[in-house]
C-alpha cells in the first residue's frame, strides 16, 4: 500500500503526459483519516468517469451500532451518507471542467425513495462510500496539478464533512434511520392486520410535476385525511401512534370526478411499497411489498404466457393458454401483466382506468345484449376480480370514474372529492339494489393457478463481443435487443435498472438450467443478495461495484417477460 504523499507525487509525474499514463495511479492510498481506493482509470476523458472508493475505520467513523443494527437502519444510513455526501459535493461547487468528464466527482444518491444500494456501505469494520471522478485534462493531456487537487484536497475534505458521525447533525441521521425502520415495521403489520395499504392522516400526495417525484408545494395542497370508517392507528416503535387510512385486503374500487385525485392516491399508494425520505409526503403511505401496478403496454412482447383466464378463442384459432406475441394489444398486454404479475406472487394488484384497456376491464350490459358472449373472446376483468381474491387472496385497488358497474363486485367504494376521501360504499351499495345489476356475469371457465414457466438457458446467451447495459431509468441493451421498461411503472431508479442489467446476466451465469422456473430463479438471485449484499451481482466484487440498487423482484420479472430474447417452457409441457 502507498500513502498520500506518493499519489501526489506520482500526479505530479505524469503532469502533462499522454492520458494513458493515469493507469500509474490505480492502487491503494492511505491518507491520515481514510484508505483511498482507485479500482477503475477511464482510458480517456470521454470514457465513463473512474470509480473510486474511500474507507474509513468505523474506530474513527464512530457510527454506534444501534444505528445500523438491523437491515431497515443500515440500508437508511447508507443512504443518508450516501446524500450527505452528494449534498458536500454539490456544495463545493464540483463540476466537471475541461475535457470530457474532466473534474467531475459524483456519488450514486437516488430520488425519494431509500433503497438499498452500492453507494456507500457501513458495518462495523468500516464506512466506505463508492464514488466516480473524471480525471482531468486538456485534451489528451493529463492535468496532474489539478488531479492533485481532486484527490489531495477535495476529497479529504468531502470525507472529513460526511463520513464521521461527530460531524453530522446526530438528530438528522437518527430521524432518517428511525423513520425508515418504522416503514419497513408498519408494512411488516399490514398483512397481519388484513391490509393492503396505509395512507396516514398528513400525508401531501401529489408531486410537484409530472416529471418532478419531489412534493408539491403550493397552499392549495389539501392533506390525506382519512374517512372515518376507514380509520385505523399503529403503534410504530419509533413515531409511537399514527393514525390514518387503512385500505382493506379484498376490492377496493376508488371513484370520483374527473381531477379530483383518484390516480394519485393510486400512485402513491404504488409507491408505497418503497421507503420515502423525511420530508417527502409519503413517508407513511405504506403498501404490502408485494403490490403491483398493472397497465396495458401495447406493442409489448409476451413469451408463453397463460392469459385464457381473460381471453380465449381469439380469431383463426390462436392459442391462449400458451399466448406469444412479439406485438401485444391493449387487453391482451394487460391480461399477460396481471398473469404475469401473479406468477411472481403478488397478492395485491393496482389499476388505473386511466392506463387500462377499457375492453380488458368491463363489458356492460347493452353491449352484452349486442355482441353475443360466443363472439366476445374476453372475459373482464371485472367478471374475475373476486374470484382473484376468494381463490387466491389476490386483492384489487382499482380506480374507475366512469363504471359503476365496479360497485357490484367491490368490498369498499371510496370517493375522491376535493382531493379528500369519502367511505361511500352503503351508498353505492344501495344504488345496485334499487337499480340491479344491469349486465350478466360472464365466465366461461374457471381461472386456473398459474401456470410456471422455465425460461431456457439459450435465452440468455449473448452474442460474441455482445454487451448488456443499462441505458437510464426505461431500457436495457441486451446484445442486439433492447428492453423496453417505461411502462413498468414501479421501477423507479436507473440504478435498480443497472441491477437489473447485472442481474440478467448473472441469472444466466447461475442459475438458468432448463428446470427452474421463472419465479425461483429471481427467488434464488435475491437471497444471494440477501445474504452477501448488493455486490454479490457485480462482475467487480471487491471493487467498486458500479451504481447499483435494488430492484423487486417484479419488476426484474418485468424486465425478463419483455425480454425479445426469452424463450420458456410451460411446465408440465
Ligand atoms: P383524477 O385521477 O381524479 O382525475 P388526479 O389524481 O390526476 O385526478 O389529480 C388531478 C390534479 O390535482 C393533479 O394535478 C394533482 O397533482 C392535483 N392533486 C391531487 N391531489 C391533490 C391534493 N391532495 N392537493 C392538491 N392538489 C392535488
Ligand atoms: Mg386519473
Amino acid at each position: 500500500m502507498s500513502n498520500h504523499n506518493e499519489l501526489r507525487e506520482r500526479l505530479a509525474r505524469i503532469d502533462g503526459k499522454g492520458y494513458g499514463a493515469y493507469k500509474s495511479i490505480a492502487g491503494t492510498y492511505e491518507f491520515p483519516h481514510f484508505t483511498l481506493f482507485i479500482d477503475n482509470v477511464q482510458s480517456d476523458p470521454f470514457a465513463p468517469p473512474s470509480k473510486i472508493r474511500v474507507r474509513v475505520a468505523q474506530r474513527l467513523a464512530g457510527f454506534p451500532r444501534e444505528l445500523f443494527r438491523n437491515r431497515s437502519r443500515r440500508v437508511a444510513l447508507e443512504d443518508y451518507l450516501t446524500r450527505q455526501l452528494a449534498g458536500a459535493i454539490r456544495q463545493a461547487g464540483v463540476s466537471p471542467r475541461g475535457t470530457g468528464t474532466s473534474g467531475l466527482v459524483s456519488i450514486d444518491a437516488g430520488g425519494q425513495e431509500i433503497l438499498e444500494r452500492t453507494s456507500m456501505v457501513v458495518n462495523k469494520d468500516y464506512v466506505e462510500a463508492r464514488l466516480k471522478v473524471g480525471l482531468p485534462a486538456r485534451g489528451r493531456t493529463v492535468l496532474g496539478r489539478q488531479a492533485i487537487t481532486m484527490f489531495n484536497e477535495l476529497l479529504p475534505q468531502l470525507v472529513s464533512q460526511t463520513l464521521f458521525y461527530k460531524r453530522l447533525e446526530q438528530g438528522k441521521v437518527k430521524e432518517h434511520v428511525k423513520l425508515a425502520e418504522d416503514q419497513d415495521y408498519l408494512r411488516n403489520l399490514l398483512p397481519g392486520r388484513k391490509l393492503a395499504a396505509f395512507v396516514a392522516n398528513g400525508s401531501i400526495l401529489p408531486r410537484e410535476s409530472g416529471v418532478s417525484d419531489r412534493p408539491l408545494k403550493s397552499k392549495n395542497v389539501v392533506a390525506f385525511r382519512s374517512p372515518p370508517e376507514l380509520e385505523v392507528s399503529f403503534d410504530l416503535p419509533n413515531r409511537g401512534r399514527v393514525s390514518g387510512m387503512g385500505v382493506p385486503e379484498g376490492i377496493t374500487v376508488i371513484v370520483g370526478g374527473g381531477y379530483h385525485g383518484k390516480s394519485t392516491l393510486l400512485r402513491a399508494i404504488e409507491r408505497g411499497v418503497y421507503n420515502h425520505i423525511p420530508g417527502d409526503g409519503r413517508e407513511l403511505v405504506i403498501t404490502v411489498a408485494d403490490a403491483v401496478k398493472i397497465r396495458a403496454e401495447d406493442g409489448r412482447r409476451i413469451e408463453k404466457v397463460d392469459i385464457s383466464g381473460f381471453i380465449t378463442d381469439l380469431p383463426f384459432g390462436q392459442d391462449t393458454i400458451a399466448f406469444s406475441s412479439e406485438n401485444a394489444s391493449g387487453s391482451t398486454s394487460q391480461a399477460a401483466n396481471i398473469v404475469e404479475a401473479l406468477e411472481t406472487g403478488t397478492h395485491l394488484l393496482l389499476l388505473d382506468e386511466d392506463t387500462s384497456a377499457t375492453n380488458l376491464m368491463i363489458r356492460d350490459g347493452r353491449m352484452q345484449q349486442l355482441v353475443a358472449k360466443e363472439n366476445e373472446p374476453i372475459t373482464p376483468f371485472i367478471d374475475r376480480v373476486r374470484e382473484l381474491y376468494e381463490k387466491f387472496r389476490v386483492s384489487t385497488i382499482l380506480v374507475v370514474g366512469s363504471s359503476g358497474d365496479y360497485f357490484d363486485v367491490a368490498d369498499r367504494v371510496i370517493m375522491m372529492q376535493n382531493y379528500i376521501p369519502r367511505d361511500v360504499t352503503a351508498r353505492a351499495k344501495e344504488i345496485t339494489a334499487t337499480l340491479g345489476e344491469n349486465r350478466q356475469v360472464e365466465i366461461k371457465n374457471k381461472f386456473k393457478k398459474v401456470t410456471a414457466r422455465i425460461p431456457l438457458k439459450d435465452s440468455f446467451r449473448l452474442p460474441a463481443r455482445g454487451k448488456v447495459k443499462a441505458r437510464g431509468l426505461n431500457h436495457i441493451v441486451f446484445g442486439r435487443t433492447t428492453i423496453d421498461l417505461q411502462y413498468v411503472e414501479q421501477l423507479v431508479d436507473a440504478s435498480q435498472t443497472n441491477a437489473i442489467a447485472e442481474i440478467l446476466k448473472y441469472i444466466g451465469k447461475h442459475y438458468c438450467n432448463n428446470k427452474n422456473r421463472m419465479a425461483d430463479i429471481i427467488e434464488m438471485v435475491l437471497e444471494d443478495i440477501d445474504k452477501e449484499g448488493l455486490d454479490v451481482i457485480s462482475p467487480f466484487r471487491g471493487q467498486h461495484p458500479g451504481d447499483l440498487a435494488l430492484p423487486r423482484k417484479y419488476e426484474i420479472a418485468a424486465a425478463i417477460n419483455r425480454f425479445h430474447q426469452l424463450v420458456v417452457r410451460q411446465e408440465g409441457t
